[in-house]
């Protein structure tokens, strides 16, 4: 404000300061980017008009039973590598033992000596697929490489690239693979809809974990690249393993490229109405509007189903 002669607050002319900083495009996360892939209009909401809610996404997953089961699997994996003594593991011999040894390192199997569940199963199930490649490891390796190749490399990781706007996420899980030489990707999914052989899924899930290797790679964060993506899906009992195409880079990274010119230069993100908007946390103000605005879209008469809500995460 300008001054009078006497010190006090004046007519004079006021230089008016536009003090006000941008602000900063928040990072992409990797679901928000799938969400822009299967529904532009699914990451404007998330992104542009509930980014109070950006960063939670995770927290409020437990909206469901399928969503919470997907919460409890992951959260028991999480924990499960840093309980094992690698050493003792080793020693054992006999399947049954090695099965049994990682299924006691679950939590979740307080009904299991009345009622086996189905979550009991999956983690049955994820005992057996890691007692194979314990095996695999044991036979084919000295203990020393064991020792080194078996356990994860990371788990739980949050990655971040600087870019036009930066990219990041948090990584299941990092495994190396020593015939290759070269690390992949570990993803935990555990909807029906992440199967590998239905191939609209193939390429969603090779996006996603492409996302992931795109960061690894280009911030050399791994003393070798990431070639591979793995997924394990408790529900389906599939465990699949896959070297990237290089056409999945390329597209991922044309897509991003894509999404970040259209956040800076506030684009059209167009809605993509398939059966999952009956999952879709905004299918409300997609379909009616955002408050106080006049309602602008038809609300689709038949949406169909699909059999799974698909969790979202990182
Ligand atoms: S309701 Fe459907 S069209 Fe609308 S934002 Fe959600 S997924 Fe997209």
């Amino acid at each position: 404000m300008g001054q009078g002669d006497d010190g006090s607050p004046g007519l004079g002319p006021m230089v008016v300061e536009d003090k006000k900083e941008k602000e900063p495009f928040k990072p992409i996360r990797k679901s928000a980017f799938m969400n822009y892939k299967k529904c532009p209009k699914k990451f404007w909401f998330s992104y542009f008009i509930h980014g109070e809610d950006y960063w939670n996404y995770n927290e409020s997953t437990s909206k469901n039973e399928a969503a919470a089961k997907g919460d409890i699997f992951h959260a028991e994996v999480d924990g499960f590598y840093g309980q094992i003594d690698y050493e003792l593991l080793y020693e054992l011999t006999n399947t049954t033992k090695v099965i049994k040894y990682m299924r006691d390192k679950f939590s979740y199997s307080d009904t299991y000596d009345t009622e086996k569940t189905e979550m009991d199963e999956w983690f049955d199930w994820y005992c057996e697929t890691e007692a194979k490649r314990f095996f695999f490891f044991k036979e084919k390796y000295p203990k020393s490489e064991f020792l080194e190749f078996f356990p994860p490399k990371e788990t739980e990781w949050q990655v971040t690239m600087k870019d036009d706007i930066d990219r990041t996420g948090h990584i299941d899980r990092i495994d190396y693979l020593p015939n290759e030489k070269a690390y992949a990707i570990v993803e935990y999914k555990t909807g029906k809809s992440y199967d590998p052989k239905r191939p609209n899924n193939l390429s969603s899930l090779r996006a996603e974990c492409g996302f992931y290797a795109i960061i690894c790679n280009e911030m050399k964060l791994l003393d070798h690249p990431v070639h591979y993506w793995i997924l394990y899906n408790p529900r389906l009992k599939i465990y699949h393993v896959e070297r990237f195409p290089a056409a999945t880079m390329r597209a991922v990274n044309n897509a991003y490229k894509g999404l970040v010119q259209k956040v800076k230069e506030a684009g059209d993100f167009p809605r993509k109405i398939t059966p999952l908007c009956m999952w879709c946390d905004y299918r409300r103000e997609c379909f009616h509007g955002l408050p106080g605005e006049p309602k602008k879209y038809i609300i689709p008469r038949t949406l169909g189903k699909t059999d799974d809500t698909e969790r979202q995460e990182d």
